[in-house]
């Protein structure tokens, strides 16, 4: 594998712990996620990426719809 950053040939790819936090106004009632994925990390930049498997990206999405308020009513401006 080569970086697709510095062309670099010395990318490893390696297990990590994610302890993912989400942002929202609702967010101090969301649970953190914590995720296990591999990661591609370049000896030589840093550059870092990975790609999460689909059933950890559906809580992400269940967990980042929660923490944005997103399922809930959100009460509307009145006029007078
Ligand atoms: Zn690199």
């Amino acid at each position: 594998m080569v970086c697709r950053i510095c062309n670099s040939e010395a990318v490893r790819e390696l297990p990590i712990e994610a302890n993912v936090h989400f942002r929202g106004g609702n967010a101090l009632n969301t649970p953190a996620l914590l995720l296990f994925p591999r990661i591609s990390f370049c000896l030589e930049c840093g550059f870092a990426e990975t790609r999460i498997c689909e059933r950890d990206l559906k809580e992400v999405r269940k967990l980042d719809a929660l923490a944005s308020g997103a399922n809930q009513i959100r009460p509307t401006a009145s006029v007078s």
